[in-house]
């Protein structure tokens, strides 16, 4: 059924069609620049393991994937010196680690300035720099396929779906709760689409490719989860283009001027679109939510809950996966903060505020939600052929 996707997206502003071609024709080839320059390229994080939940089942050891574990007698001398920028990189420290799933922490030299260090309501991680933030260059770590998988990637699902955002029935009427549960499965939608298209095909010739049929298996084989990745891409895109000011103000100073003003330029491109207004001006109506009584009341359970999810991204067993995991995460965090940050009578609990890592994580995890509904809308029709029973 090629019409499967049409029509608005439920509780949105906007259609399917409109999102696909302004995706395809504006967004997608800008945020693939977006993403490339220094300043949105380095991520901070903390990857290390730090499991409040499941502390002793071992799931945060697994050789493959962490660094942490690996014996100090694996260390050249010269990378036991005190090291500035967080551990030294992978490949040369854990030589029995999949290069699949490992990170490569290389780094320019540049510095960030000019941003506030305030902790997100909404996500679990302490944000102050400390020993233990390392910087990761995003474009040398694709989310992609990394064999992570089994009990331990399952557990974390099962987790975040069953204990914090229970799959909504047709009768639920609280449409924060289905909110955050239709947030957690688009991005679900966007991390399965990325396995499927580039996994490791044959791993004894170090082959990589589609897997379409992971993608009809995991993803299009269920038309909620496709609509709920258009869903969580429209709800960022909100909270991105909500903050369009602040966005146009921020400084996005790395110290190489000319590639500084090329971000600007792009971001400007992107927060002011005159094509993005006209087709879709109001992505997301967050004015409708937390109108009830119990409001604020439902908003700091929601918020609970998700920080949460954010939590459970540090019991993740596969270090690229934790890295992915975290950046989508905080970029959601940051979603909701922007587009939360109000009371129950409208009135902003304080001035807008975010932090360098929460734009990159936003603008980044935009980045892939854009792709993902690229490679679904280009891929999807074709292979539904191949693989839909008739
Ligand atoms: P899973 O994807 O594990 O799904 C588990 C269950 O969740 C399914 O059986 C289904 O009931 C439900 N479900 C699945 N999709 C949706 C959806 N969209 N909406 C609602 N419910 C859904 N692996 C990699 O190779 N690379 C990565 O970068 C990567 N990142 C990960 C990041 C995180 C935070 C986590 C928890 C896991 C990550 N994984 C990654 C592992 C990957 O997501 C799968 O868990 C793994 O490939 C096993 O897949 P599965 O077929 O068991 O189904």
């Amino acid at each position: 059924d090629q019409n499967k996707y049409t029509g608005l997206i439920e509780d949105c502003y906007c259609d399917y069609e409109t999102v696909d071609s302004i995706n395809g024709e504006f967004l997608y080839p800008l945020l693939q620049e977006l993403v490339t320059t220094s300043f949105f390229r380095y991520f901070k994080v903390k990857l290390w393991c730090d499991c409040p939940f499941w502390p002793d089942d071992g799931m945060c050891r697994l050789r493959d994937c962490s660094v942490c574990e690996c014996p100090e007698n694996e260390f050249p001398e010269t990378f036991k010196k005190p090291w500035t920028h967080g551990l030294p990189s992978d490949d040369l420290v854990c030589q029995e680690g999949k290069p699949q799933s490992t990170v490569d922490r290389t780094l320019d030299s540049r510095a960030f300035r000019g941003w506030i260090v305030t902790d997100n309501p909404w996500t679990n991680d302490d944000e102050t720099d400390n020993g233990e933030m390392t910087y990761v260059n995003l474009q040398l770590n694709p989310e992609r396929y990394t064999g992570y998988t089994g009990p331990s990637a399952r557990r974390i699902w099962d987790a975040v779906y069953s204990e914090n955002c229970p799959r909504y029935s047709s009768g639920e009427i609280c449409q924060e709760k289905k909110v955050l549960y239709k947030l957690i499965s688009g991005l679900h939608s966007s991390i399965s689409i990325h396995i499927a298209a580039d996994y490791l095909l044959d791993e004894t010739i170090n082959q990589w490719g589609e897997n379409v049929e992971l993608l009809y298996d995991r993803v299009l084989k269920y038309p909620h989860r496709v609509r709920n990745l258009y869903f969580t891409f429209l709800f960022v895109l909100r909270a991105v283009t909500k903050a369009a000011d602040y966005l146009e103000q921020a400084e996005y100073d790395t110290g190489n001027h000319s590639e500084d003003l090329k971000t600007q330029s792009l971001m400007k491109q992107l927060l002011y679109s005159p094509k993005l207004q006209a087709a879709c001006p109001l992505p997301f109506d967050e004015a409708k939510l937390w109108q009830g009584q119990s409001g604020p009341q439902l908003r700091q359970q929601i918020q609970k809950q998700f920080r949460n999810i954010s939590a459970l991204m540090d019991c993740v067993g596969c270090e690229k996966c934790r890295l992915w995991g975290k950046l989508q995460v905080l970029g959601l965090g940051t979603a909701l903060k922007i587009l939360f940050s109000v009371d129950g009578d409208k009135i902003p609990v304080q001035p807008l505020q975010l932090q360098r890592n929460e734009v990159i994580a936003l603008l980044n995890l935009l980045n892939r939600l854009s792709e993902s509904i690229k490679y679904v809308h280009e891929k999807g029709p074709s292979v539904e052929k191949i693989f839909a029973e008739p």
